[in-house]
């Protein structure tokens, strides 16, 4: 089944999100695979955000993500990767949809609570960085509920 890396970021520990954002995905109906609190070194952020290097911004988003600790998340369930980018909402909060984590939970662009992958590729590899001792492998009992 697709997988996806999901990670709440500082802001969204600090501003006592977590169990809304979580909620969010399990009430959608992905299985939770893989959770853990984690506080990231300078190096480890700049290797999970290495495509954005180049980027005006790139400095301030890695002194954003290693401000404190955040939440990293393993996401599975059919399409997880573009649904869970549409459940996150838009990259900048002032233009997320309403009923979307940033678009309910967020102001500014650099303060956006949240990180999901892009594609099926980068979700592999970001959860081979964040997740080099796997994921758990289970399937809810519910799975036909929810599949047909
Ligand atoms: N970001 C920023 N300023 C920008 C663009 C992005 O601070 O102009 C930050 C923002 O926190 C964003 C992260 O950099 O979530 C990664 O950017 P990306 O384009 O990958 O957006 P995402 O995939 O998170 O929607
Ligand atoms: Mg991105």
């Amino acid at each position: 089944m697709e997988q996806t890396f999901i990670m709440i970021k500082p802001d969204g520990v600090q501003r006592g999100l977590v169990g809304e954002i979580i909620s969010r995905f399990e009430k959608k109906g992905f299985y939770l695979k893989g959770l853990k609190m984690v506080s990231v070194e300078r190096s480890f952020a700049e290797k999970h955000y290495a495509d954005l290097s180049a980027k005006p911004f790139f400095a301030g988003l890695v002194e954003y993500i290693i401000s404190g600790p955040v939440v990293a998340m393993v996401w599975a369930g059919k399409n997880v990767v573009v649904t869970g980018r549409k459940i996150i909402g838009a990259t900048n909060p002032a233009d997320s949809a309403p009923g979307t984590i940033r678009g309910d939970l967020a102001i500014e662009i650099g303060r956006n609570v949240i990180h999901g992958s892009d594609s099926i590729e980068s979700a592999s590899k970001e959860i081979a960085l964040w997740f080099p001792e796997g994921v758990a492998e289970w399937q809810s009992n519910l799975h036909p509920w929810i599949y047909e």
